[in-house]
Order: C-alpha cells, then structure tokens, then sequence
C-alpha cells in the first residue's frame, strides 16, 4: 500500500512514469479514456459494469418533436436547472445526455459545500443549493440525497488570513449562517487529529457539508420528472439549428440528435467542459478552458469518522471526509490542460500526475500528521472546466437569442449548482434571473475577449492557480494584461500610472511617485518552465495591496484625492464605453429605455438609470442628446430623426450595449446603436480650478451662464474638435472631454502644461471610488445592482414618474412606491480610521439590519463611510423615520464599530461645488 509521505519521496526521486507505479497504485487506463477499472467513490451506483455502449443502445426515451426548453447535460447544473424550470411550471422541459447522468465531471466530485464565499450573492446561492439538498428534495421525492452535515473548517496560518474569515463570519451574520473562529486550541479539540502549532485560528462553520452527486442528480431528475420534465440519456446532440427572424436576429429553431431532432426555441448550454463544443454548434462562443483537478482517497484513518471538512487555503489543499477515510485534493500553480477535451470520456478519469499533485502531500501531512503513515486507495483525477474571472458562465448568449449558458464552474459547480438552477429558470421563463447575476452573466465580457485565446488561458491558468488565495479587495490580475490600450497608456505609464484591468481595458489606478510600474508579459507564476520575473515593480505594488489594512499608498491615494478638492484632478475614462443611439425611432427607444427625461433639447445631458421589468438597475450612464452635424465624424453620427450619445462605465459596456440590444430587439424598434467606444478618448477634469485650466484651453466660454451644469458642445481644445460635458462624478465644478483618438495625447498635454500653475494632478480611479463615495454617488454593481430599484438606491430624481410617459421597469417602480420601501440604501459614517470595502454586517438597536456593499475612505470628511441596505427586522417597511432612530454599528471583522446614518451625502449635501459655488 503507498502511503501519502511515500509519495512525496518517492515522487522527489523518481522519473515521471514510474512514480505511480513505484506507488503500488493499480494500473490505470489511457489519459483519454475512462478508467475503468478503477476503485472510486459512487462509480458502482451510477456505472452499468458490463453493458455494451450505452450511446449504442440508443436514447432511453423516445424524442419528442417539440419543446419549451431543451436543457443540453446531465450533471450537476443541468439536472439542477431541469429541476427548477419543472418548479416554475415549464411543462415539458427535456434534458438531453449524451450518455448516463452525471458521466461528465459530476461523478466523481468531491461534492464538498462551504456556506460562506466573500461574495454576498454567492452566499444566497450556496444557501439556496444546500436547502434543496438536505431538505426540498427529501420532502418532495422522499429520497435521501446523500446529504452528509459534518461541518467545514477554514485554516488560517496567516493574520491576512485570519482577517478574511472574519470577513467571512461578519457577512454571515447578515444571512443567518453560523460560524465560529476558533483558537488553535480549540480547533485541537474539535479537531483532535490535526495539528494546529502553526495555526493562527480557524473559521469553523457547523452546517457545512458534503453532497453526494448520484443522489442529487437521480432526486432532482426524479421530481423535475414528477412535474412533466423529461430525460432522455444516450442522446447526444450534434447540432442547433438557427433561424433569422424578420428583423435579422438569430434565434434557436431546434436541437439535432443521433435520433432525430427536437424543435425548441430555447437551449441550455450544461455541457460541461464541452460547453465550448456545443456553443461551437450555434456559432457562440464559450470562454473556458478543461483542466484536470485531482484527489486522493486515503485508507481508513482511527478516529477521523464525523470531523469535519476542512481547507487549508495557505496549504491550497483539502480534506474532504470521506466516511472513516479522507479525500486530499488541491490546487496548485502548474495544473494540467487538457487539451484535446474528447466526446469520449464518459466515467473517465485521468492518471493521476504525481508530479503535480505531490506539492498537496506535504500541506496535507503538515495538517493531519497521521496522514503520513496513511495509505492512498484510489487517486481521482477528473476534467473541469476554468473560465477567466473565476466565475461561471451563465445566461443568454449575446450572439443568439434562446441560447443559453450554464457552464464554467471552476470546480463549484455542485455546491452553486441549486442556486445557479434556480436563477437560469427564473432567466428563462421571466427574461432576468432574481437575483444579481451580472457576476456570471457571460455578457460581462467584452465581445473581443471571448473568443482570444491567449487572454482566456492565462487568465483561466490564474483563476486555478489562486483559486486559494485570499480575495483582497484591490487585487489585480496578472495575466492577460494589456489587451487593450488606449491613446493615453504610454503617456500615463511615463508619469508613473499604476494600471488596474477591467474588461481587457487597462485604466488608470493611480499614480505612484516612484518611477515607473508597466506589466510584464505573464509569467504563469514560474510554471510550465517560465521564468518568473525578477524585477517586477508593478508585482510589487499589487503585492503591497495584499492586506485589509489600508495600503502604505494610502497617503498617495490621499494626495489626489484632496488635490482634486483643493484645486483640479484629470482623470484618464478614456476606456469608457461610447455609444449612439440614432434613428426613426431613437426617441421612442430612448424614452423606452431610460428612466429619466433624456428628450430634452439636443445640448442637455441628462443623468439616468436603465431599468429592467421588475424595476431593478441595469445600468446608470450620460445620455446627451445630439443635433444632426453638417458631416458625419466620430463626434456625431450621420443619422436621421434622433440621435444620443451614451457614455457608460467602460469594465460594464458590453453588459450595456447586450442590454440595449435585447430591448431594441424585444420592442422591434427601428434605430440603431454604434459603438465608438475605440473611436474616442474621454478626458476629465474636475475641481474648483478646473475651469479656470480648461479656459486656457477650450474656444468657449466656460462661465455658469454659458456652459451651465449637465450640458454639451462642440468646441475646439487645443485647436481639436471635442465635445465638452459639464459633469461630474466626484462632487465638483468639472468637465469631460470626449476627444477622437488621434487629438488625445495633444489635448491630454494641454491640459497639463495650462494645469501646472493650477495645482493639477494627475489621479486614477481609486481616487474615483473615494471621492465619488464621500459624495455619495453610486457604482453600478456596487451599491446599485439589477436586484436593486432606483427608489431603494435613492435615485428617485432619476424616473420620470410624475410625466406620463412609459418607461421600462416603471409598473414595477409604481407598485413599490405604492406598497413603500423594505428596504433602502443608507450612508453611514465610521469615526474610528479603520478602513472598510464591503461585506460588514450593519446592527441597529443590537440587532443585523444589511450588511455594507461599498465601502471606502473619505479623505475631506477624514472619515470611513460605507453603504449598505437595511431592513427593519420586523418586516415593516423601512421608513426615513426608521433610518434615522436607530443606534448603529457597522462590524468589520467581528468588532462592531459604531457609526452614524446619514440620509443626504456627508460632502457637501446641498450640491453647491458641482454648480461652481465654492
Ligand atoms: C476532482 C474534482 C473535485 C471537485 N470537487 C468539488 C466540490 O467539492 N464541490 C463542488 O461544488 N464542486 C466540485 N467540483 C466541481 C464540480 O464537480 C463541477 O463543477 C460540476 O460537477 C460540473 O457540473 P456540470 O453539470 O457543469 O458538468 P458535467 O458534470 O461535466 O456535466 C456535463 C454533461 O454534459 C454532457 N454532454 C456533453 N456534451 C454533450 C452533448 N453534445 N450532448 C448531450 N450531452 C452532452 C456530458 O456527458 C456531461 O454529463 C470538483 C471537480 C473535480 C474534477
């Protein structure tokens, strides 16, 4: 028997191949085919032992002609999302599989649940996932899942560490999960086997589990069936059919089989690491990459029955319990491609590289010491798929109406699989999940990106390799960097910018003292043979951001913050998203769309969300109308009737352009939208001397009387055509400069040389984040989200309720404000310097009310502000009287701080600096 320290030596010692054999391991099959011969967890249940092909017996129903949806693989996500269409009373929902349930990746998962993620949306998810399968599921089918509740245990070596899971349990209180950090004693004494000498403390949470794969899929395939759905295994799909409609749009027309077709006008996508295959079938492309992820199944270990299941994230290894024996699996910086991802591979595994997976064994042995002398069963080594952001792929495809995505779960898929079911159901039959999805939703991502396959690699490579790694609110990607530039990016560089990365655009940050900081090409942190750089300052920065304290550029931060204050700042958007929207109808489409008055007069530009059906923000953007130009140029569009011009958040245009597109589609509207997101560069500068720089460069009169507050022009800057905007996003007298692209750097340099006597600097948008927060404007997908109404946000001002004019989104808005508010978006201040990033729970009268979505440090004020929505825990709904009688305290990290509500913005409450009044 091998035992794992006999692992980790011999596998110091030996060339690669005999190593496994050196282990005494039984023989496996091919790297390509299914290891049949294999002793794994759930194969007896699920595998037919001595049949022929299943595929060749033909599919284990017949077909039938038609159906609502066809949901394309049996695993995890798509036994989940048949599950939840058959609760929202899809009738004839059909599951193809192309061989038996669950013979993809979920088969052989380790199934493990953790109710606690640093994210607040996948908390609900994971809590939703966890009630189907230890409870809906038993009191419907009357079927045990498989369920175990053994409880989780996070590992903390470092104080980093410890602090996220603080962050953790913080979060949790907002949504009733336990949890406990544990001393290293403590731990010892839940956790008798373990060693702890090296601990800091652990997160324990008592209703973590583990889901076993056969019994969930066969319970949900069994009550999908029990309302109408149908299942069909041994039925690949080798094609989508497409069909134009009279407006030009692709929509899906059927699913094809080896056994005929199926007539449909909506398919999901739950192919697992063969999503890209399918998505190659209906011309949509699919973002992932397949690796393999492996672990290993220990002997019986005395004494380890009902410990709980425990990750040692600085390890990057886990120990699932696996009845009296251990599963050790983990994620390492060299995982393998696969890069062929064969049709072939049904119950398949992998040899286990033990070159690779050696790194686990020393983690795993430092923390249950008597795995040393413990003996490997059987090794499991499966494919599963990776995407760019670490996050999955969900929703309608933007290249065709009525496909959708239900892939890329970077190893989650189990546990996210009942909370990602639920919201691709509510996508499909209501046109919007419940929740907020824009985190999964495959529309994040600029069009460029999905289909780059370099950028998907890397950036893939890197979701693995930090699978483990603490989230750090101001981390950064290294890999797939430098994507896409823009005229200023040299110029920046030089002047020392320290770029952040948001949708393959590189964007300012903010600008550091010390010289230069330029990304280098990736270097798969030293894998696969690359050289790590040695050198690399901008490594270095983002390795400094590696802490929930305040960075030691906190003071630089500071500086252009209270620089833009005290005299101007520029700001580089350049990288923002540029859109018209021209045409017979752009009026009625405009009015449609926005939630405010955007059909003023051309010159006005007007502030406004996008709403969807059931009220909550897709969107805040600019919207200016235009007047038709003598010539076309990339500062106005030929067009007839209307025409607007559209700035929004560039890390969110594609989200924006997808939105625009699919209610242009829906409303059959007759305009068209133009993206000159390249075309353009966008230069800000704000602060109570911004006019007085901008005079010296812009031909026109810049006085309150001429240029007044939220309007455009034309003019020249620099002897450059550009259009001008009085705006701002961080509270003061500002303008924005949208510039053609070839006039950016002579406009940019301007700008400076007339800024120098003025104090102005340069500032990036962590500058941003500050100065907008102090003044309370929100972030899209921070503190305004699709889960959220305008009137919750306090954003009122932007619906034109009181006109008459329909809007979308706007019944909904109706009935809240009719029914009031249960909940509203509140500002609260933290005297104490401790910094905050969101995530904290919110107590009033000593009981948990919201928990805080952005937080961030206000340099004018000196203080910490952070907003949250709160409800009243009675369930009344939350009046202003409400907000401002309650004693609060915003918890970081499980110590409460208290901190006072504000209804109006702390900075300047009365506007007086964007208006010039100083
Ligand atoms: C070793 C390992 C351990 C893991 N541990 C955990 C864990 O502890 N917790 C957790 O949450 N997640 C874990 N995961 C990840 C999790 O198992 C996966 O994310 C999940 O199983 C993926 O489910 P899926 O439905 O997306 O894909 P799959 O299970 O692969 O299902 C896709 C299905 O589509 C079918 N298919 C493909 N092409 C076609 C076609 N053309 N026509 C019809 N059918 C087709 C396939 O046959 C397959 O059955 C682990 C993964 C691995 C590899």
């Amino acid at each position: 028997m091998a035992s794992l320290s006999r692992a980790l030596r011999v596998a110091a010692t030996c060339p690669r191949r005999s190593r496994t054999r050196g282990l005494g391991l039984r023989a496996l099959t091919g790297q390509a085919g299914p290891a049949a011969e294999k002793s794994v967890p759930y194969r007896r249940t699920l595998k037919d032992p001595q049949g022929p092909s299943t595929v060749a017996r033909g599919p284990s129903q017949p077909l039938p002609s038609t159906a609502h949806v066809v949901v394309i693989g049996g695993g995890s996500l798509g036994c989940q999302t048949l599950y939840h269409l058959a609760k929202l009373g899809v009738s004839g929902a059909v599951l193809l599989e192309r061989e038996r349930l669950t013979s993809g990746t979920t088969w052989h998962t380790a199934g493990l649940l953790w109710q606690l993620r640093p994210s607040d949306v996948e908390v609900e998810l994971l809590a939703h996932t966890r009630r189907v399968v230890s409870h809906d599921l038993e009191e419907e089918t009357g079927l045990h899942t498989g369920w175990i509740q053994n409880g989780g245990l996070f590992i903390a070596s470092n104080r980093q560490r410890l602090d996220e899971y603080k962050r953790l349990m913080s979060l949790g209180k907002a949504y009733g999960v336990e949890s406990h950090v544990l001393s290293p004693a403590e731990t010892k004494a839940l956790y008798p086997l373990m060693n702890v000498d090296d601990l800091y403390g652990t997160l324990y949470v008592p209703h973590d589990g583990t889901m076993d794969p056969a019994g969930t899929c066969t319970a949900l395939t069994r009550a999908a069936a029990a309302r109408g759905a149908q299942v069909i295994e041994n039925c690949p799909v080798t094609g989508i059919r497409v069909r134009t409609d009279d407006f030009g749009v692709r929509r899906v027309a059927a699913v094809e089989t080896e056994h005929g077709s199926i007539q449909t006008p909506c398919v999901v996508n739950c192919a697992g690491v063969w999503a890209s295959a399918v998505g190659r079938m209906a011309g949509v492309k699919v973002p992932l990459v397949a690796m393999h992820h492996a672990y290993v199944v220990t002997e019986r270990i005395e004494g380890i029955q009902n410990m709980p299941n425990v990750r040692d994230h600085d390890a990057s290894v886990y120990l699932r319990l696996q009845g009296d024996a251990l599963s050790v699996g983990g994620y390492e910086t060299n995982p393998i491609f696969w890069e062929e991802v064969s049709d072939k591979f049904a119950f398949g595994l992998f040899d286990l590289d033990w070159d690779v997976f050696t790194q686990h064994i020393e983690g795993a042995i430092n923390r249950v010491p008597v795995l040393e002398k413990t003996g490997v069963k059987s090794t499991v080594c499966g494919p599963e798929s990776f995407t760019p952001d670490h996050k999955p792929l969900m929703g309608e495809a933007p290249e065709l109406r009525g496909f959708f995505l239900g892939c890329g779960f970077n190893s989650a898929g189990m546990m996210l699989g009942g909370g990602c079911g639920q919201e691709l159901a509510h996508w499909i039959v209501h046109g919007r999940p419940e929740k907020d999805m824009y985190s999964y939703d495959i529309r994040r991502f600029h069009h460029l990106l999905t289909d780059h396959r370099r950028w998907i690699r890397e950036r893939s490579h890197e979701s693995y390799a930090k699978n483990y790694s603490v989230v750090f609110p101001h981390d950064e990607p290294l890999a797939g960097r430098n994507m896409r530039t823009d005229p200023l990016h040299e110029e920046l560089l030089a002047r020392g910018c320290v770029f952040q990365e948001r949708q393959g655009w590189e964007r300012p940050g903010w600008f550091t003292p010390k010289g230069t900081a330029p990304v280098l090409r990736y270097d798969y942190y030293g894998a696969y043979g690359n050289r790590m750089h040695e050198d690399h300052a901008y490594g270095r920065l983002l390795g400094d951001e590696y802490t929930f304290d305040f960075p030691p550029h906190h003071d630089v931060i500071k500086k252009e913050c209270l620089a833009c204050r005290g005299a101007a700042a520029v700001f580089n958007m350049s990288y923002f998203g540029k859109f018209y929207l021209v045409g017979l109808d752009a009026r009625k489409a405009a009015d449609w769309l926005f939630s405010a008055d955007v059909s003023r007069p051309p010159g006005s530009t007007v502030y406004t969300c996008m709403l969807n059906h059931r009220g909550g923000t897709e969107s805040d953007l600019t919207v200016s109308r235009l007047a038709p130009g003598p010539q076309a140029s990339a500062l106005t569009p030929a067009f007839e009737g209307d025409g607007y011009y559209l700035a929004v958040g560039g890390a969110v245009a594609q989200h924006n352009w997808s939105h625009i597109s699919t209610v242009l589609q829906d409303q059959k509207f007759r305009c068209q939208l133009i993206d000159s997101s390249e075309d353009l560069g966008l230069i800000s500068i704000q602060g109570p001397a911004s006019r007085a720089i901008l005079q010296e460069v812009l031909d026109a009169d810049l006085s309150n009387e001429a240029f007044p507050f939220s309007t455009h022009r034309l003019v020249r800057a620099a002897g450059h055509l550009v259009r001008a905007m009085r705006l701002s996003f961080v509270g003061e007298l500002g303008w924005e400069l949208h510039v053609p692209k070839p006039a950016c750097v002579p406009v940019y340099r301007a700008v400076m040389a007339a800024g120098t006597k003025h104090g102005l600097v340069n500032a990036g948008y962590r500058a941003i984040d500050s100065l907008s927060i102090e003044k309370g404007y929100r972030h899209w997908h921070a503190d305004l989200r699709p889960d959220d109404s305008p009137l919750e946000a306090g954003l009122a001002f932007t619906c034109k309720l009181k006109s008459a004019v329909p809007f979308l989104g706007r019944e909904a808005l109706e009935k809240q404000r009719a029914e009031g508010l249960r909940r509203r978006l509140v500002c609260f201040t933290v005297d104490e310097k401790v910094p905050m990033f969101g995530l904290e729970a919110i107590w009033r009268n000593g009981q948990v009310v919201g928990h805080v979505r952005r937080a961030d440090f206000g340099f004018a004020v000196d203080k910490t502000l952070a907003y949250g929505y709160i409800r009243d825990p009675s369930g009344q709904s939350v009046s202003l009287d409400f907000v401002k009688s309650g004693d609060y305290a915003v918890e970081r990290m499980g110590v409460a701080h208290p901190a006072r509500a504000h209804l109006k913005s702390p900075f300047d409450p009365d506007n007086k600096r964007v208006k010039g009044i100083y």
